[in-house]
């Protein structure tokens, strides 16, 4: 699937490289260091630490309550952390002292694309679409961007004027992803994106998640069930196992991991 999906990305491999590594010095677009977060008695997150270099595309793989949702709360300061930090470029944004608003991490760059999607049915693509740029208040750069996210999704364009409702589930993908673009981010959170999704949807959103890394240098973190899909596109990945991270390193090297193709690749 990698091969599949870098041949049509139109891929430029040098600056992929490049952009995947941080610079010495630099700190990480995104850094959790030594996270705990609790639910109450439950503790869904234990020293979790995790790295996102600026430019790169980071997985985090995990089976049902390893704690893959409660680390992007952490991330996007929906949930407190009991203890450690959450850094977006060295500033730290979440720990037991401090809980940046989710809505200030918008201006900050980061934007997510959560699970489930969350399109407005009764709005049509467009306005679910400049539902994104609600910070913005640079019109032309609106529009260039709107032209932008309907060129990388021509589907959207076709049914610019169509209702939310009225989409299969790999078209509400593309408006959540559209929408989170029209945003302006540095920084792409994405919670199960191929949740639902038919197969050659699932090849398309890949692809075009490959292009917003690699022709935008959007830094991405990919939250999966689907870890086919996730390993295929990251450079490096992180496996949770109940709260904590039972394994990480380069994708290409997790993909032939044993444990991890035992657990998570259906052997
Ligand atoms: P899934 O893929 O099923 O969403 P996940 O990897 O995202 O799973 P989390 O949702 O982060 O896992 O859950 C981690 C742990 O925290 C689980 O034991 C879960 O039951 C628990 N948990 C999550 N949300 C809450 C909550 N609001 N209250 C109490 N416990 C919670």
């Amino acid at each position: 699937m990698t091969e599949l999906l870098e041949k049509q990305a139109s891929p430029r491999p040098a600056a992929r490289e490049s952009r995947a590594e941080a610079t010495p010095g630099e700190p990480a677009h995104l850094e959790l260091a030594a996270v705990s977060l609790r639910y109450g008695e439950v503790r869904a997150l234990e020293n979790v630490s995790l790295r996102v270099p600026r430019g790169s595309i980071v997985a985090l793989i995990g089976a049902n309550g390893a704690g893959k949702s409660s680390s992007l709360r952490a991330i996007t300061g929906l949930r407190k952390v009991a203890a450690g930090e959450v850094r977006l470029e060295g500033r730290v944004i979440n720990s037991r002292d401090t809980q940046e608003p989710t809505h200030a991490l918008v201006r900050q760059g980061v934007a997510m694309v959560p699970e489930g999607r969350h399109v407005f049915p009764y709005m049509s693509i467009k306005d679910n679409l400049l539902m994104g740029a609600y910070t913005r208040r640079d019109k032309a750069g609106i529009a260039t961007d709107l032209e932008r996210v309907c060129e990388r999704f021509p589907r959207l364009k076709e049914r610019f004027h169509q209702h939310g409702s009225s989409l299969s589930g790999g078209e509400q993908q593309m408006v959540a992803i559209g929408r989170a673009l029209m945003a302006k981010p540095r920084l792409l959170l994405l919670d199960e994106p191929s949740l639902g999704i038919a197969p050659q949807v699932i090849r398309l959103i890949g692809r075009s998640l490959l292009e917003i890394n690699r022709k935008d240098g959007i830094t991405v973190v990919l939250v999966e069930q689907n870890s086919r899909m996730a390993l295929a596109l990251s450079s490096y990945a992180y496996v949770l196992e109940t709260g904590r991270v039972a394994l990480e390193g380069p994708s290409k090297e997790l993909m032939t991991n044993e444990h991890v193709k035992r657990l998570y690749l259906g052997g």
